[in-house]
């Protein structure tokens, strides 16, 4: 049975403080959600730490969102994976489009994280998606296809206990516009085909495949509804506890 998770990614938003009394806020609810829906909250890289202290003994688990493509040396302003288990985490988002759009994320860059990252044994969420343009002109499943097997092609069954995917259309991310719980769907039931296709089907099964983009408590619950939609990658709605704990009980 593949795992439910809802994932909160912080983006560049909140500061140490207000990082700390979210994270704690979290917890305090984090018992209310069932032991079958794993919990992950993705702070900023200057709290981690901090924050990893405050999930301490409760079923939050700490990402980063985003690591470095080297394990160490002269790469000034980067953030290795040993960094990162060092901390505490136990996931990095990678791939995610605000890091492909703005930062110069390519394919061969993001094999390299997640290379780093599953030898340092952090899981792995990996962000695929079309925007606007692609979606307008039909190529949604071509480019989710092509960024999954970009990346995938590199990585064996074994790896894939470690790998969950995040479908985000950038269209949808921080809009307010959702997709259609069908959109999402049959993007979700193709990645699992791709994922069929090169690893068997029993290992698809097990992949966890989130939805993001502008997930929130009104729509979670028909998303997450769908066949192939496992849980969410939440953006702004993780940056209210209560939203994001509603999100998490809408299984
Ligand atoms: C995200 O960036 O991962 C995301 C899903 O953002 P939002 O929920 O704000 O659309």
């Amino acid at each position: 049975m593949r795992k439910k998770i809802v994932a909160g990614n912080w983006k560049m938003n909140t500061t140490r403080p207000d990082g700390i009394e979210l994270a704690k806020a979290v917890v305090a609810r984090a018992a209310e959600v069932p032991a079958g829906v794993g919990l992950i909250i993705a702070p900023p890289f200057t709290h981690l730490c901090c924050c990893g202290k405050a999930l301490e003994g409760s079923k939050v688990e700490l990402s980063a969102q985003n690591c470095a493509d080297h394990a160490k040396g002269a790469y000034t302003g980067e953030v290795s994976v040993d960094m990162l288990k060092a901390v505490g985490c136990q996931w990095t988002i990678l791939g995610h489009s605000e890091r492909r759009q703005y930062y110069g994320e390519t394919d061969e860059k993001l094999v390299e994280k997640v290379k780093l990252a599953l030898a340092a044994e952090l899981g792995v969420i990996l962000c695929v998606g079309e925007n606007l343009d692609e979606r307008k002109a039909g190529k949604h499943l071509q480019i989710v296809e092509d960024q999954t097997k970009a990346v995938l092609a590199n990585f064996s069954a074994e790896d894939m206990k470690k790998i969950v995917i995040a479908y985000e259309p950038v269209w949808a991310i921080g809009t307010g516009k959702t997709a259609t719980a069908q959109q999402a769907e049959e993007i979700h039931a193709y990645i699992r085909k791709v994922l069929a296709d090169k690893f068997g089907a029993a290992v698809a099964e097990d992949v966890t495949i989130l939805y993001g983009g502008s997930c929130k408590p009104s729509n979670a619950k028909e998303l997450f509804a769908q066949k192939d939609i496992d849980g969410g990658l939440i953006g702004g709605a993780a940056l209210k506890a209560d939203d994001f704990i509603q999100i998490a009980l809408s299984f």
